[in-house]
């Protein structure tokens, strides 16, 4: 590899908006095959609103609204951002805990109470009833995202949050697909989500449900069936993952430790410019051969 075409190459990524690790980050693009895509905040904008609550039989829905947006005041997450904007008042939280893929429980105003993926109200032994199962299924089906609201022995509400995917993600796609990549959604939210959202942008093939410490394995998992893969991701969640990928593309609208652990930065969070990226680095490639 010459270093003069590495340096020429690394000069034209920065004007695309790419930022590169190191020269050497270029050549980890020769051979790749398939392009896993992170589905919060990389595909999508990850700027979630409420768009619905739907309360148990008795329940009042202010304070569904208050318990948990209480909760996830604490919370990071774009999910817990969009309830926390929407909650009235607040209520002290005490012991608060996030389960990283699954959602927030603590204690607010004296009441073990939890959000999230019904898998954690699970774990508390708490069952979604029919009425709220079908809520939940119809948001679902149309690209929602549902999360169950528990407290003291009961599942109390459903809350649907919907994200919008980036206006650029379907053209970015189409040019990853046209350079021979196969296009890959993983995202640790549920089938029905993933399935509506990869249709949005014409990716087929999605792999849902993946815990965050999970997500790494799926890209071993590619790579021992003999890919070699590219990863683009922006959470905390997709670090592993990133740092075990061919080639790592962190969104520069993401999270530190995932544009650490990433070979090249997308700076403007546009995926159109992760074509770009290995469209320049075949190009550089070919220069140095
Ligand atoms: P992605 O892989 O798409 O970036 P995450 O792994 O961050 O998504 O979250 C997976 C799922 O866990 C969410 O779709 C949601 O159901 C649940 N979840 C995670 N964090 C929270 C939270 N703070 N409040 C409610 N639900 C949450
Ligand atoms: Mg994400």
């Amino acid at each position: 590899a010459t270093p003069t075409a590495l340096l020429v190459g690394t000069g034209r990524g920065a004007q695309l908006g790419i930022l590169i690790r190191g020269p050497e980050a270029l050549e980890s693009t020769s051979g790749i095959d398939t392009i896993v895509l992170d589905k919060t905040g990389t595909v999508t904008t990850g700027r979630m609103a409420l768009t619905g609550v739907h309360p148990a039989e008795g329940v009042d829905r202010e304070e569904v609204l208050r318990v948990a947006g209480s909760l996830e005041h604490a919370s990071e997450h774009p999910i817990a951002r969009a309830i926390a904007a929407a909650a009235p008042e607040r209520a002290d939280v005490e012991g608060f805990t996030n389960v990283e893929g699954l959602g927030v429980q603590g204690v607010v105003g004296g009441l073990a109470a939890v959000v999230g993926r019904p898998a954690l109200l699970e774990q508390w032994g708490l069952h979604l009833p029919e009425p709220l199962a079908e809520a939940k299924a119809a948001a679902e089906e149309r690209g929602e995202t549902a999360v169950a609201v528990g407290w003291d022995g009961r599942v109390r509400a459903v809350l649907t949050v919907a994200d919008t995917v980036k206006p650029t993600s379907a053209e970015a796609v189409a040019r990853l697909t046209g350079l021979g990549l196969r296009p890959v959604l993983l995202t640790g939210d549920n089938p029905a989500v993933a399935r509506t959202v990869g249709a949005e942008v014409g990716i087929a093939e999605v792999i849902a449900e993946v815990l965050p410490s999970d997500k790494v394995d799926v890209v071993k998992r590619l790579q021992d069936e003999g890919h070699r893969v590219a990863m683009v991701g922006d959470g905390v969640n997709d670090a592993a993952a990133l740092a075990q990928a061919d080639l790592g593309l962190a969104m520069g609208t993401g999270a530190d430790v995932a544009i650490e652990a990433g070979d090249l930065t997308l700076v403007r969070g546009d995926l159109r410019v992760a074509a770009d990226a290995i469209r320049l680095s075949r190009r550089t490639l070919r220069t140095i051969k």
